[in-house]
């Protein structure tokens, strides 16, 4: 079976599958709050998280492509360092599920 993302609504990673309605029906519902879905595909399609996920990465690596010029200026530098902090912040937000 397919894992299942944390609920969308309030964050919870207990999610369980109810198939007691029909057989090959599956409803994702979240244990804490008790939203749920009708199918696993749409209770973990996440388009937003997913742009910005994407976004996100995109930025770090344009930083890191800034601070890989190798030129004696402070620019670079800056550059590095804030791929650091953007690298940090995609880190801080993994772990904080
Ligand atoms: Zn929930």
């Amino acid at each position: 079976m397919r894992e299942l993302k944390p609920c969308p609504f309030c964050g919870c990673d207990d999610i369980f599958v109810d198939d007691s309605l029909a057989p090959h029906h599956y409803i994702a519902v979240c244990e804490m709050c008790g939203a749920g879905l009708d199918h696993i595909a749409a209770w973990n399609h996440r388009p937003i998280e997913d742009a910005i996920r994407a976004e996100n990465e995109r930025l770090t690596e344009a930083l890191e492509k800034i601070g890989s010029h190798s030129c004696d200026n402070e620019w670079a530098d800056i550059a590095v360092d804030m791929a650091a902090i953007a690298r940090e912040a995609l880190n801080k937000g993994d772990t904080d599920d």
